[in-house]
């Protein structure tokens, strides 16, 4: 019998769960073999099941088309590995440094530009040695001015781990800002208690929290409430979304998003473009249209519920701010008939991101 208190973790606990077919355990089970799941009682009860386009469950279920990787797709999308000096640390940027406390998430969604590094069988993430070592890095470290506490998600720690982390950065006397990211707040809302946000409050750095919501449905009352206790630890609480084939790439739905995101007090920060992880394809949209959207956008909300549209250049090369692309791509950028665009990074570099004018379908 189904525990409707606990995460789905299988195709069996799927089907058992009405959320997929009897007829595709096997295809399922070959994607669950590859690819961590998990999917929390929060979100499953916002799946609607009948709808076999439910954006959420397009999301957190899993889907054969996950075993098709395409040529310009990479198990490390982002570069995280050529910017890791030591485990646990990504310094791709001279006065930030992520520190990500562990590999495990509450949901695993299925775009994930991580797929190939969350969940199991990566263990649990840091140890005590690497995470001393990971701090030591900091400290040694003078120029790094924000760290940036990733994963996986780090606020499935406990509080007492949590608490530790906060007050060991708290003790470096040139990091200024402490940012979490994470997917908790919506995947778990119930888990955004007293405790918690004490946790990851510091006394002695500005902190900021970043949360990763995709879709307007996501910000329930309970989600809004998790926001609402953050806001009032003094939190700076900001928001993340991955623009994403069938969940959120209409117009009407990304208003949705933002407003309900700005109502619960939390500032769009990025619009992402959906990263090259292996087996994702049929979520990516074109950059162009991730910038008709935004100047969609642009038009027709307020300026608070204004994301900036961004790319993490493929091989770790930073960021390019889309919107500003437009220009570029203006200026004979754009690659016509090869398929490919340039992208710029902060540096003024130009990079070619393969495949974005390719649509695949949904
Ligand atoms: S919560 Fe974040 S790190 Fe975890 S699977 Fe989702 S996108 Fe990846």
């Amino acid at each position: 019998m189904l525990n409707r208190r606990r995460a789905l973790t299988t195709p069996d606990q799927l089907i058992e769960a009405n959320l997929v077919s009897e007829s595709k355990a096997r295809e399922l089970k070959a994607v669950s073999a590859r690819y961590a799941v998990a999917i929390t009682p929060a979100l499953i009860d916002l799946i609607d099941p009948a709808d076999p386009d439910d954006p959420i469950a397009r999301q957190f279920v899993p889907s054969i088309k996950e075993l098709t990787t395409t040529p310009e797709e990479t198990s490390d999308p982002i570069g995280d590995e050529r910017h890791s000096p030591v485990r646990g640390i990504v310094h791709r940027y001279s006065d930030r440094a992520l520190l990500k406390l562990t590999h495990v998430c509450p949901v695993y969604c299925r775009f994930c530009f991580r797929r190939e590094m969350v969940g199991s069988p990566n263990g649990p993430g840091l140890s005590k040695s690497d995470l001393d070592a990971a701090l030591n890095y900091i400290e040694n470290r003078p120029e790094i001015w924000e760290v940036i506490l990733t994963g996986g998600d780090p606020l499935i720690l406990s509080p007492h781990k949590l608490r530790e982390v906060t007050q060991r950065l708290d003790a470096i006397e040139h990091v200024k800002i402490i940012r979490w990211h994470t997917r908790m707040p919506i995947a778990k809302p119930e888990a955004i208690n007293e405790q918690l946000v004490a946790a990851i409050a510091s006394t002695e750095k500005t902190t900021y929290l970043v949360l990763h919501a995709n879709h307007p449905r996501e910000l329930t009352s309970e989600v809004r409430a998790a926001c609402a206790e953050l806001l009032k630890a003094g939190i700076i609480v900001l928001s993340q979304s991955v623009l994403l084939k069938g969940v959120n790439n209409n117009i009407d739905t990304l208003i949705a998003l933002m407003r309900a995101l700005v109502e619960s007090g939390v500032k769009p920060y990025y619009l992402h473009h959906a990263d090259l992880a292996p087996g994702t394809s049929h979520f990516r949209t074109t950059i162009a249209e991730g910038q008709k959207l935004m100047r969609e956008l642009h038009a027709r909300v307020s300026g608070l519920c204004l994301p900036s549209y961004v790319l993490d250049i493929p091989g770790g090369y930073a960021k390019a701010n889309l919107e500003l692309c437009d220009a570029d791509l203006q200026g004979g950028e754009l690659q016509e008939g090869t398929q490919s665009y340039l992208v710029r990074d902060g540096a003024d570099a130009l990079h070619p991101y393969p495949g974005s004018k390719i649509s695949a379908p949904v």
